[in-house]
């Protein structure tokens, strides 16, 4: 198998610079150690993410901009939901349903984990069938993994060993759309996948993601979680009152080689005014000169 670093943007709007960023970087990462680099549009939610089609092709050509490229076709999460029932089903002697509303959990959950997420009790674990059929008939169950207190330790290429508790997460949301924990690690492994670049907003997923992997057989990637954007106040970027994404910004002036050359700046790869493309950053590219620092912008 081919061993290949992706992308994986949620359409929900133009990518902003701290996306590009990590796209940039996950590229160079990929291309700089011989893999492919593959592309997954990631739009399961269908609730939360309307006209998907257009920003997807709307998010790939920023992407061309800017001079990253892919290998083969784009895959879309949308047109795999049979791939993911057919792991859910292979998983069902560890999976089981769970009817608890979100208050439920924070009430009864032990107290926040160290990155803020409450880990689930296992109050729905060992339900009798009788209990089962009674709560479904109120309402509709997610369905969550039996991970038995696994603990899972993955190293990050800058936040080095990071080792956490893996609870029975789930896999399916209640509404029946594949859960992201879910869905990531069968593309991921489908894909071949073997390192895995992007936002540090996600470190936090990447124990509970690295042992699923495991659970279906396949091998953990690397991981490098970029560290991200934030605006001058410390807070993450958001399009507030400031042009973030390439169309706002070329509307005052800026073009994509300007912005290129911001990106590659920020990670000590060019000058301040330098004209640069994907090619010329690529053979100066080193992820041990990323800078371990929020990028302010
Ligand atoms: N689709 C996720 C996002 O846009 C990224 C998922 C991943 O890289 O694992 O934040």
């Amino acid at each position: 198998m081919r061993v290949s670093g992706r992308y994986a943007p949620t359409p929900t709007a133009g990518l902003h610079l701290g996306n590009l960023r990590t796209a940039l970087v996950a590229w160079l990462f990929a291309r700089s150690t011989g893999r492919q680099f593959k592309l997954r549009i990631e739009d399961l939610d269908r609730d939360r993410i309307q006209a998907a089609g257009d920003i997807a092709a709307a998010q790939i050509a920023e992407l061309a901009a800017l001079g990253i490229d892919f290998d083969g076709e784009a895959v879309w999460q949308s047109a795999r939901l049979g791939v993911y029932q057919a792991v859910a089903d292979s998983l069902a002697e560890r999976s089981y349903e769970c009817y608890c509303t979100r208050r439920e959990i924070a009430e009864s959950a032990s107290a926040p984990h160290w990155d803020g997420y409450r880990r689930y009790p296992g109050t729905c674990r060992d339900l009798t069938a009788a209990e089962r059929a009674e709560r479904r008939a109120v309402r509709p169950p997610a369905l969550r993994i039996r991970a038995d207190n696994a603990r899972q330790l993955v190293h990050d290429h800058w936040a080095g060993a990071v080792e956490a508790e893996v609870d029975d997460f789930v896999i399916r949301r209640n509404d029946g759309v594949w859960a992201y924990n879910f869905a990531v690690v069968v593309d991921d492994i489908a894909q071949g996948v073997d390192q895995v670049v992007r936002g540090a907003d996600l470190l936090s997923s990447a124990p509970r993601q690295a042992w699923l992997t495991s659970i279906l057989g396949g091998s953990i990637p690397e991981y490098a979680h970029v560290p991200l954007v934030i605006d001058q106040q410390g807070n993450r970027l958001a399009k507030r009152d400031r042009p973030i994404t390439l169309t706002e910004l070329a509307a005052i002036g800026v073009t994509p080689a300007q912005v290129l050359t911001m990106l590659g700046n920020s990670l000590a790869l060019c000058g301040p005014a330098e004209r640069v493309t994907t090619s010329t950053l690529l053979p100066r590219f080193d992820p041990d000169s990323v800078p371990r620092e929020p990028w302010i912008y």
